[in-house]
């Protein structure tokens, strides 16, 4: 997993849950961006597709290597602003819209309504758990407004996480939360892998929740 630090565009805006396309090497791909609007940098979380075009390169990039970044995010992943309740479902590297979204809110005084988050962070090692020790810490300094909750699929990789994160599938996990929750309050996301996705769509349209997702790639 890579955490990829570019410089920020000067005049670049964008809002938290948003992707751009990155350009190298002659390819374009979009990548959700993971830092937040008050931050003077872009960061994106890079997973290593294998046999994938672009990706691995992405892995050989140098300090100070040029990187191209569209001039204009794009996406519709954003924070809903009349949900007082916020129910995010992620794999691996579809943390990066969420993370932004759940600091810069947490950041942002004029959030006002004080929404609740749920991050439920998905992943097949505790390396895939990326951001998991920045968000655990984030949730324990502000218990009554984030709760993060990491699930690794195979048993036994929990050491290394720095937090505890349980076994089982992360949309499994997210059950009883799509039980208990209320569907006028709470708005539902998941990103990143397809499969996943669909789970937690059929889970939380069969109880009329308003649902918004980004899949990053086709079955
Ligand atoms: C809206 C959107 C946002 C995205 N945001 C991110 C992000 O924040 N971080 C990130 O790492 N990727 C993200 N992706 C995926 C990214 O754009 C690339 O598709 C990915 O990096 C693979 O590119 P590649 O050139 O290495 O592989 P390619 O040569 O383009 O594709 C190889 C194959 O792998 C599939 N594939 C793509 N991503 C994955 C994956 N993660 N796991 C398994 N198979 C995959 C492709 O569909 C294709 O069949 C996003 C995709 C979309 C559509």
């Amino acid at each position: 997993m890579l955490a990829l630090r570019v410089s920020r565009p000067e005049g670049f805006e964008f809002s938290p849950g948003q992707r751009v396309k990155l350009n190298f090497g002659g390819l374009k791909r979009p990548y959700n961006i993971s830092s937040t609007p008050s931050d003077a940098f872009l960061e994106f979380c890079v997973e290593r597709v294998k046999d994938g075009s672009m990706s691995p390169r992405l892995f050989e990039l140098k300090t100070g290597d040029p990187l191209l970044v569209k001039a204009r995010a794009k996406g519709k992943l954003t924070l809903c602003p009349t949900a007082t309740e916020h129910l995010m479902v992620a794999s691996v590297t579809g943390i990066a819209p969420f993370r932004s979204m759940v600091r810069h809110a947490l950041e942002d005084p004029r959030a006002g309504a004080t929404p609740h988050f749920t991050l439920l962070h998905g992943g097949a090692n505790a390396e895939e758990l990326v951001y998991a020790e920045e968000l655990t810490a984030l949730a324990r300094a502000q218990p009554d407004r984030f709760t993060y909750i990491p699930r690794v699929s195979p048993p036994g990789e929990l050491s290394e996480v720095g937090c505890e994160a349980a076994t089982g599938r992360v949309s499994t996990a997210a059950l009883p939360f799509i039980e208990r929750l209320d569907p006028t309050k709470t708005q539902v996301y998941a990103c990143g892998h397809p499969a996943m996705i669909d789970e937690v769509r059929v889970a939380v349209c069969r109880r009329g929740f308003s649902f918004a997702s980004e899949a990053f790639w086709k079955l």
